[in-house]
């Protein structure tokens, strides 16, 4: 299904590994890319892995306008035993296609959405950083039909990016302060909530300026309809630690069903702990932290994989949570996570997708 085309002037070896040094997050990216085309006439078709260079793109294309445009982030590691794995890549084709569909886009079939991210890291394989790091891959797709009638598009355009990225949080396990926004919601019901789409993040930025104005690190939501139920931050679910019990909020359709969030969910369910999948206010996460009750609240999602909350900012004044620090059970899921991830431990729900070079 694919051609492939290698860059003619790759980065040097040298270059690169200045580059992979410290990568910071978004900022580098890799040599290539994989791309391909959907016509309502020919379906997918035009597979390459290329030379990763800017796009042609007709000002009228429908994703300029109408936002039609859906998304992916997933990490490649390098592993224990030398090779490289990726991470519950069938999660993620399988999440872009229920965006796709949402978003009234051709569904990527899940085995030609694999093929190409395993096709991108065996090319750009010399890109994953060792230690804390990993290759960050963003597949994504949009609508690249010029016309500005108001209906799906006939024509998109799907591609695969990578880059090297060493912690998403600068200065490691320091736990996070969180804005919560009485202005802003993120999703309503029967919104594109749990569709994991660059409108979600647009409509958020402003409420993440925000959260930055009032010293915070990220902003977190609560429900459209009541504004009472807390929901998820901009691009991370959230998990609240009480006593051999773990809370998140509910699928309810306006949260991003997270694969990080998944996996904890198993990971808390294996030690021993009870998960709870059930609204939780705003008004208890108050209560809660004050009396005690409340001992931890991380926030989780493959960039930051699992980061420790360690205060709590809204309009009406602030609270910390615990000792403002990394919990024993943040901590631990964490290094779990990681260390399954990173083929460090035994890996008992098979989440580890080797990739083996051609
Ligand atoms: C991607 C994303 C998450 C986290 O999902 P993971 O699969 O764990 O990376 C959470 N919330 C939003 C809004 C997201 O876009």
């Amino acid at each position: 299904m694919f051609t492939t085309l290698p860059h003619p002037r790759a980065t040097p070896a040298d270059l690169r590994a200045a580059l992979l040094e410290n990568p910071g997050f978004g900022k580098v990216f890799t040599d290539h890319m994989v791309t391909l085309r959907w016509t309502s006439d020919q379906g997918w078709h035009d597979g390459q892995v290329r030379a990763r260079e800017p796009f042609m793109l007709d000002p009228a294309a429908a994703v300029l306008h109408y936002a039609q445009e859906v998304f992916e982030g997933m990490k490649a590691y390098k592993t224990a035993d030398g090779g490289v794995a990726l991470f519950r890549p069938a999660e993620n084709a399988r999440r872009f296609a229920r965006s796709a569909e949402r978003l009234a886009m051709p569904a990527v079939p899940q085995a030609l959405f694999l093929q190409a991210v395993e096709a991108l890291v065996k090319i750009d394989a010399d890109w994953i950083p060792g230690g804390e790091g990993s290759l960050y891959l963003r597949p994504f797709m949009f609508a690249s039909e010029a016309f500005l009638g108001v209906r799906p598009a006939e024509a998109y355009t799907f591609c695969v990016i990578a880059c090297p990225v060493g912690a998403y949080f600068k200065g490691g396990a320091k736990a996070i302060t969180l804005w919560v926004s009485d202005d802003y919601t993120r999703a309503a019901p029967g919104g594109t909530g749990d569709a994991k789409c660059g409108g979600n993040y647009a409509g958020s930025l402003i409420a993440q300026a925000e959260a930055t104005r009032n010293g915070c690190d990220q902003v977190v939501f609560l429900d459209a309809a009541e504004h009472r139920w807390v929901e998820e931050l901009g691009g991370m679910n959230i998990f609240f630690v009480f006593d051999e019990v773990l809370v998140t909020p509910p699928l309810s359709g306006a949260i991003l069903p997270g694969i990080t969030r998944a996996s904890i969910i198993a990971l808390a369910q294996d030690a021993g702990l009870r998960v709870e999948e059930r609204p939780y206010g705003f008004d208890s996460w108050r209560a809660d932290a004050a009396s005690g009750r409340l001992r931890e609240v991380f926030a989780c999602g493959t960039a930051a994989v699992v980061a420790a909350v360690g205060e709590v900012r809204h309009a009406g004044g602030a609270f910390p949570i615990g000792d403002r620090t990394d919990g024993p059970i943040t901590r631990r899921l964490r290094e779990q996570l990681v260390a399954i991830q990173r083929g460090a431990a035994p890996d008992p729900h098979a989440w580890l997708h080797p990739v083996t070079a051609s």
